[in-house]
């Protein structure tokens, strides 16, 4: 970008694929339907198995090679201007249009690219059409039967699995391994839910799973690259759910609750107690989490039913989030409801409730899924 005819042709290209991006994305949203039947089930799935098909043997995620390529040229771009402006041969103006046209420039193809790689599911029909399911609200008797349900559940299972010195549950073969399990569960679950059957790959591993949490994020679906990267650091009893999670977006699901909801639907197919633990775990979680805002009482019954073990893992996610919490972590949940809502979900982080209409929904079904 140094001859001035070059920068300007850059921007202006980028400025057009911004505003075709956004009539794409404005055009979609009032056609789920053509959304659903061209993009979701005849575009994406073809792009995002040979981007997988690219990606999948790197034992190590490539998306996250590329963000951290990406924040190491701003920052160099960055350590060049602050050096030029002390030197004066550059004012911070000047400095500040330069770092502007370059983000005008790669913003624009980049937004387009998402749409195309991805970011057009956010516009498919919802789950609840798709299944044909009945999603009216829940009352507050289903989520608690919900619940209890699920209280019973993980109950039941929990005593068939090892535990760290902790008392937490613990993956018999460690995180890296139940990653390349975790496929078994949208294998089985294909055949009652043939729009499971799509191209998934083993999740990876984020190198940065620190930084990660520190922004309160467990896993992300780098678009790109169609990779599912999850992050290591994160209890182990619903690291199974969370790689389910991650997978269902590579299958083209797009909405937080919707993946989470074909997470937990993938870790109840699979053969595996740990997975089938984990799923559960993590809808009850999220069942006690609106008991507790909408029937405190039955909150507290359900609790005091709880098994000594799976309370242990509960408090396993407490003292993780602890040790993590600060003003990043505000910050990053706050980008990633902002990011939800560009997106069109409309509830960003609190739409994470919408699981349990899900779940609930299913259980209304005449023929209710095992
Ligand atoms: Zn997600």
């Amino acid at each position: 970008l140094h001859r001035p005819d070059r920068a300007r042709r850059a921007v202006l290209f980028g400025l057009f694929c911004l505003v075709g991006g956004a009539l794409l994305q404005i055009l979609a949203a009032r056609h789920p339907d053509q959304v659903e039947a061209i993009y979701a089930r005849q575009v994406f799935p073809h792009v995002a198995s040979v981007l997988q098909r690219l990606t999948a043997s790197c034992p190590w995620s490539i998306g996250e090679g590329i963000v951290l390529l990406f924040l190491l040229y701003f920052a160099i771009r960055l350590g060049f201007g602050t050096l030029a402006i002390l030197q004066r041969t550059s004012t911070v103006g000047a400095a500040f249009k330069s770092l502007t046209r370059v983000a005008v420039a790669l913003v624009g193809p980049v937004y387009l690219l998402f749409l195309f790689t991805f970011g057009l599911n956010y516009q498919r029909n919802d789950v609840g059409k798709i299944l044909g399911l009945d999603i009216q609200p829940p009352t507050i008797e289903e989520v608690e039967s919900l619940a209890m349900d699920l209280v019973v559940q993980c109950n039941s299972l929990r005593p068939k699995l090892r535990e760290d010195g902790e008392g937490v549950m613990r993956l018999a073969r460690g995180r890296r391994e139940s990653f390349s399990r975790a496929r078994e569960g949208f294998r089985v679950a294909s055949r009652r839910l043939p729009i499971l059957a799509g191209p998934c790959s083993t999740p990876k591993p984020v190198l940065a799973s620190s930084a990660m949490s520190f922004v309160g994020i467990t896993g992300i679906y780098f678009p790109f690259t169609s990779e599912a990267n999850v992050n290591v650091l994160y209890p182990e009893p619903e690291i199974p759910f969370v790689a389910c999670h991650e997978m269902a977006h590579q299958l083209g699901f797009a909405r937080e609750d919707e993946a989470s909801y074909f997470g937990v639907v993938a870790c109840r197919a699979h053969p595996d107690v740990e997975f089938q633990y984990s799923g559960a775990l993590a809808a009850l979680r999220h069942a006690l989490g609106a008991l507790s805002r909408s029937n405190p009482d039955a909150h507290q019954r359900l609790l005091q039913r709880l098994d000594a073990g799976v309370c242990r893992d509960f408090e396993a996610f407490r003292t993780f989030w602890k040790r993590y919490e600060s003003f990043l972590f505000t910050v990053g949940s706050s980008v990633n409801d902002t990011y939800l809502k560009s997106q069109g979900e409309a509830q960003g982080v609190e739409s994470y409730g919408r699981l349990i209409d899900l779940l609930v929904a299913e259980r209304r079904a005449p023929v209710p899924p095992r």
